[in-house]
């Protein structure tokens, strides 16, 4: 699909239309990744952040919040649970966190990866190549990095360098792929200043990097940040405006659901979450429209509930309200209730497990 014509559908208003969208990115979905909702745990493991990004609630110049960094036994417990609640992957997420070392990393890593069947995802920031060559040497099999936004112009007035390095995500999504990683992507929708030609750049973009796992979400104002105030102002403190009337990205539902649908239609075979960023939007639905819009992933935090509130990333993530236990009985009675199935093994993507010659798309162990 043309950029044009990503743009055309994002603009798209009239339900009977968007009815075809969704039908489309369904159909897509059920041919390419079937139906399977792969469930990945989810471990906040620190929020200690070394950035300033000006959307962010863990941004480093938020001195009102607590820091907390898990240790690796509290990691080896947030494995275990993973696997007691049958997951196949371990994500592990935090701040870009250089007390997160990485010889403690890697030797985190291959005690996972010795204890339980585990996939390990990472999604820990900017880290240099050699932390991420020496944790994928370890054992990590993915990484999450979205790049944000194309829009190089307004992602620097967002997302500022750390002093004497230049943030390029994109580098790192080729060092990610050189390394073996399954490499994943993607990008906030309604980012004050983000126009529509912009947003269907990033979704053509995604077919262009190849991703094998693309997450969308809304951009939800957190309120102790620059961007997050009744004036949006970039990291530098000077205004954000929104892009010219009719041109600005909403950061409603039905965009996100947008995206997903047309990120599923440019990367059939990708594994896309429902995000939890669509689920604190419409806390009820928001799972079960994002599966049907073309997602097939979904992640539930299993951090522990002494941090969970304190990786505030946004405000009032859906999922700080339920235990794991609770939460995760709901979902499988969701997913299930959609006529869907739970998926088994570790979910990897189907092209790059094929690829690999692994022969086990569910990348169950032999
Ligand atoms: N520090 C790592 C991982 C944690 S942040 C990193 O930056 O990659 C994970 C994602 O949360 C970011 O990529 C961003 O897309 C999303 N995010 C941050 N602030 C947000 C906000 N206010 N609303 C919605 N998503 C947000
Ligand atoms: Fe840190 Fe990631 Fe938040 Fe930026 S988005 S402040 S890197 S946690």
């Amino acid at each position: 699909m043309e950029t044009s014509e990503i743009a055309g559908w994002l603009r798209e208003e009239d339900p009977a239309r968007l009815e075809v969208l969704w039908r489309e990115a369904d159909a897509a979905r059920r041919q390419h990744v079937g139906d399977a909702v792969h469930l990945r745990g989810l471990a906040e493991i620190s929020n200690f952040c070394a950035r300033n990004c000006a959307y962010c609630g863990l941004r480093a110049g938020r001195t009102d919040l607590k820091r907390y960094r898990m240790t690796a036994e509290e990691i080896l417990e947030c494995a275990r649970l993973a696997v007691s609640l049958g997951y196949g992957t371990l994500v592990m997420q935090s701040g870009e966190d250089y007390g997160i070392g990485r010889q403690w990393l890697a030797e985190t890593i291959r005690r996972i990866k010795g204890e339980t069947p585990l996939a390990v995802t990472l999604s820990l920031g900017e880290r240099p190549a050699e932390d991420l060559r020496e944790w994928r040497d370890a054992g990590a099999d993915r990484y999450l990095l979205r790049f944000e936004t194309s829009d190089r112009a307004l992602y620097d007035r967002i997302h500022p360098p750390l002093p004497g390095r230049r943030s390029d995500r994109f580098a790192i999504l080729r060092i990610l792929k050189d390394l073996g990683y399954e490499t994943g992507s993607g990008v906030m929708i309604g980012i004050p200043g983000q126009t529509f030609m912009s947003l269907a750049e990033d979704i053509r973009l995604f077919r262009e990097l190849d991703l094998e796992m693309i997450g969308v979400g809304p951009y939800l104002p957190h309120p102790c940040t620059p961007m997050g105030g009744p004036r949006p102002a970039d990291a530098e403190g000077n205004q954000l405006p929104a892009a010219a009337e009719g041109d600005q990205v909403p950061n409603s539902e039905i965009m996100a659901y947008k995206a997903v649908a047309l990120s599923r239609l440019a990367c059939p075979s990708a594994n896309i979450p429902a995000t939890t960023a669509l689920a604190t939007v419409n806390f009820d639905r928001g799972y079960e429209l994002g599966l049907s819009r073309g997602a097939n992933v979904v992640m539930p935090n299993i951090t522990p509930p002494s941090y969970r509130a304190l990786y505030e990333i946004y405000p009032a993530k859906s999922c700080i309200r339920e235990d794991q236990e609770t939460f995760h009985r709901d979902l499988v009675r969701r997913i299930l209730a959609m006529g869907r199935t739970v998926g088994s093994g570790r979910g990897g993507n189907v092209r790059f497990v094929r690829a690999r010659g692994d022969g086990d798309s569910s990348g169950r162990r032999s």
